[in-house]
C-alpha cells in the first residue's frame, strides 16, 4: 500500500512535523509489524527524523545548514535555489521507522519531518508500509 499525502509548508526553509499523520497511514494499514517507509519525491526539500519536544533545535538546524550552504554563492545551478538543492541532498529525502505492534517505533523525542528548503509550497510525501 502505498499513500500519498501533502504538506503545505509555511516558509522558505521549515520543518513541518508529520508524525501524527504518518501514525494515522500505519493505524490504518492494519500492518501489526514491519517497517514504515517515508518518501519524499522532490529536490529542493528532505526528510528528518529528530526531535519534536524542543523547536530550538529545528532552528538550530535550520541556522546551521544555512550557515553551512549560504544562499548567494558561486553557484551555477540558473534557477537561484542551489542552496535548496544541496541542504535537501545533506537531509536525504527519506526515513525508515520500525511498526511494532501496530505502531511507529520511534524515540521519545523523536518526530518525523518535511524539511523545506525552498517553500512555501505543497510537498508531495509517499508513505509506503510494509509487513514483515
Ligand atoms: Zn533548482
Amino acid at each position: 500500500m502505498l499513500t500519498r499525502m501533502t504538506v503545505a509548508t509555511r516558509r522558505r526553509e521549515t520543518l513541518e512535523e508529520i508524525t501524527e499523520r504518518v501514525v494515522e497511514v500505519v493505524r490504518a494499514s492494519g500492518v501489526r509489524d514491519g517497517v514504515c517507509h517515508v518518501i519524499l519525491p522532490h529536490t529542493t526539500a528532505g526528510i528528518t527524523v529528530n526531535e519534536a519536544a524542543d523547536p530550538a533545535v529545528a532552528a538550530d538546524a535550520l541556522n546551521y545548514l544555512a550557515e553551512l550552504v549560504p544562499r548567494e554563492g558561486m553557484w551555477l545551478h540558473a534557477e537561484g535555489n542551489s542552496d535548496a538543492h544541496i541542504k535537501a541532498a545533506l537531509v536525504g529525502h527519506s526515513a525508515a521507522i520500525a511498526i511494532e505492534n501496530g505502531e511507529l517505533v520511534l524515540g521519545t523525542w523523536q518526530g518525523i519531518f518535511v524539511a523545506e528548503f525552498d517553500g512555501p509550497r505543497a510537498r508531495t510525501v509517499l508513505v509506503k508500509v510494509m509487513a514483515g
